[in-house]
């Protein structure tokens, strides 16, 4: 059986206790990761797990880290200059979310470790990590208007997009050959910024 069959087969099972296995293209280092997730307790479960100043600590560092991108009307994409924060910023972060710089500096390393976040530009800057698209692309839609792929579902900020409808994939979630859009036939743009 492959490796898609069996993971539809599992999560048909998992549903039905809140858990479903991911799976998420992670744009910023070109891999494919398969994510355990746990839906329904998700928010409880962060809760008690983090502190509400950490809580908060965690959701100022995903908005510095979009807000370049919000903020950039570039028509080229890059990781480090548009959806990144320099760590000394992301350390300072931590006092406006009453948490000291050196447990701030703690609380990322531990967060970099379980794929929260990402370290990239020769680890000077960090970006989302797989764990946060899995998790948090409904918030991060929602939130910051931000696109999701067509396929996958998960945030799609930089891939092919409807020339007419703005839908978006991930270059990789693409079935090869697609040329024109599902939604509304018009032709797809290959290489764009999707927002
Ligand atoms: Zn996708
Ligand atoms: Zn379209």
């Amino acid at each position: 059986m492959d490796r898609e069959l069996a993971i539809m087969n599992a999560n048909q099972t998992l549903r039905g206790y809140g858990f479903t296995i991911k799976k998420v293209f992670c744009e910023s280092n070109d891999k494919t990761f398969y994510v355990f997730t746990n839906e329904i307790e998700d928010a409880l479960t962060a809760k008690s797990v983090l502190t509400r100043n950490e809580n908060a600590f965690y959701y100022l560092l995903i908005e510095s880290i979009v807000k370049p991108f919000l903020e950039s009307n570039d028509d080229t994409f890059n990781f480090s200059e548009h959806l990144a924060i320099g760590i000394t910023s992301a350390n300072n972060l931590a006092r406006k979310a009453n948490i000291t710089i050196i447990l701030g500096e703690k609380i990322i390393k531990n967060w970099i470790n379980q794929y929260w976040f990402q370290k990239i530009d020769s680890e000077s800057k960090i970006t989302l990590g797989v764990r946060t698209l899995a998790q948090k692309s409904g918030y991060l839609i929602r939130k910051y208007g931000l696109s999701a792929c067509k396929h996958c579902s998960i945030v799609c900020f930089h891939g092919v997009k409807c020339s007419k409808c703005n839908v978006c994939w991930h270059e990789k979630c693409l079935p090869s050959n697609t040329l024109t859009c599902s939604s509304c036939s018009s032709p797809l743009l290959m290489d764009q910024i999707c927002k």
